[in-house]
């Protein structure tokens, strides 16, 4: 892509209304803008991000067997009373009718459609076990949505859900679950933790939570300094008498193992054992040779938008975002300084361009009249992991500098180098 066929809307100017700096600088940035109190655009640069993580979690969740679907955003109120939830939930379900006074929601989270699914389509108990996933819009009504997509109204999820004949089966679903998540947020090249967590208004008994690590984080988390123990601290702050977090700084750790150390963390990953709260209250039963069952559920999410936030949370210097290279819009950023605009050197720039595609690599030209200094701050606040600077000095010694986005060194490398050498 070039710069002059891209929107880079950048902008210098810290928006007004942006408390945390992922979301100063996914503005900044152009990578969203706001349309409505929790609801964004995503511009170019920015979908080409969440597409990355998205390709990601879509591969491992491929890879461990669940078997995608697409389920609708806009959900009947009679699937939620079913299972009382209509009733339940509580504000943050958007609620309206359609022109013939029936009632529908936006959908929060998709137990009751794949459970409705799943009782009208599984035919046999050999079909089971068996988990769904899809990768898909929610909306939740937020009382105070902030920070940007990191807690807004509508955002993407990946939701996962699995159905087993017994209760051990359903612990081997959330456990091969558990190691996808572990794999992708090792992939996404994210510092996290993984803590026992609430399982709140979805129900269930059991559950865990995935979480960046970052001072701007919402939770509090807190571990253990002897042993594996980790928990969400608001399971402990409630138990207190003074529900004070303070008083959680270097208190025994509940295991018996060590003293508590906290932590800020920001929720990107949530898995539970759901048991049979749905299969029972949805009537999905399975015939088995021991009788009819209803099958244990597990639920399993990922915050697809939110980890674009916290990714920036974690990584970002003054200038800018320093994105991971496995979800960066571009790999490579291709600076061409051209005062004079030289014909042999813009030449030189689109062979290099072209080799760099063919290659398969993701490159971004900053082929705009502009002044250098401009390019380099824009090609930094949007964080592309390295640059490939073409000027006119080095091109005449046939030499082009790169730099690594967070380090202050430039390399010189031969131009014939440069395919090889740079990724
Ligand atoms: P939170 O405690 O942050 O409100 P939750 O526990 O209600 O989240 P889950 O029902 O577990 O959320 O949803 C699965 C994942 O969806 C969360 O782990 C989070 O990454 C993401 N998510 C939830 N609410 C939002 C939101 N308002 N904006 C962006 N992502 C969200
Ligand atoms: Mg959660």
């Amino acid at each position: 892509m070039k710069t002059s066929n891209l929107l880079l809307a950048t902008q210098r100017e810290n928006p007004s209304d942006a408390e945390t700096i992922s979301h100063q600088l996914m503005i900044k940035a152009g990578l969203i803008r706001k349309v409505a109190s929790g609801v964004y655009n995503w511009l170019p640069l920015g979908i080409k991000v969440l597409r990355n993580v998205e390709n990601i979690v879509r591969q491992e969740m491929n890879d461990s067997g669940a078997q995608e679907v697409l389920m609708p955003m806009v959900q009947p109120s009679e699937l939620w009373k079913e299972t009382g939830r209509w009733q339940q939930y509580g504000k943050e379900l958007l609620i309206f009718e359609d022109r013939h006074d029936r009632e529908f929601c936006l959908g929060p989270t998709h137990e009751e459609v794949i459970t409705d699914l799943c009782r009208n389509e599984i035919r046999s108990h050999r079909q089971l076990p068996i988990t769904f996933y899809q990768i898909q819009t929610k909306f939740r009504d937020e009382i105070r949505p902030r920070f940007g997509v990191m807690r807004s109204r509508e955002f993407i999820m990946k939701d996962a859900y699995s159905f087993d004949l017994s209760e051990d089966e359903m612990n081997d679903s959330y456990q091969s679950m558990r190691e996808a998540y572990i794999k992708i947020f090792d992939s996404l090249g994210l510092d996290y933790r993984i803590v026992k967590a609430d399982s709140g208004a979805i129900g269930g008994s059991d559950s865990e939570e995935f979480h960046v690590l970052a001072n701007s984080g919402e939770d509090l988390l807190a571990f253990s300094d002897k042993s594996n123990y980790a928990i969400n601290a608001e399971l402990l702050i409630e138990s207190m008498s003074d529900q004070n977090p303070e008083s959680l700084e270097g208190q025994d750790s509940p295991d018996g193992k060590g003293k508590l150390r906290l932590k800020r963390g920001i929720e990107v990953g949530h898995i539970f054992k759901l048991g049979k709260k749905y299969s029972e209250s949805m009537k999905l039963t399975i015939q088995t040779e021991k009788g009819n069952i209803h099958p244990e559920m597990g639920c399993y999410g990922i915050g697809i938008s939110r980890i674009v936030a916290a990714a920036i949370e974690q990584n970002h210097d003054e200038k800018g975002i320093i994105w991971p290279k496995e979800i960066s819009p571009y790999g490579t950023a291709l600076i061409e300084i051209n005062p004079k605009s030289d014909t042999k050197l813009k030449t030189q720039c689109s062979e290099i361009y072209n080799s760099l595609k063919e290659n398969g690599h993701e490159v971004l030209w900053d082929d705009r009249d502009q002044s250098a200094g401009v390019k380099f701050s824009d090609m930094e606040l949007i964080g592309i992991p390295q640059m490939i600077i073409i000027g006119e000095k080095s091109f005449k010694e046939g030499k082009v500098e790169i730099k690594i986005r967070g380090e202050d060194k430039i390399t010189l490398l031969n131009l014939d180098e440069v395919i090889n050498k740079t990724l």
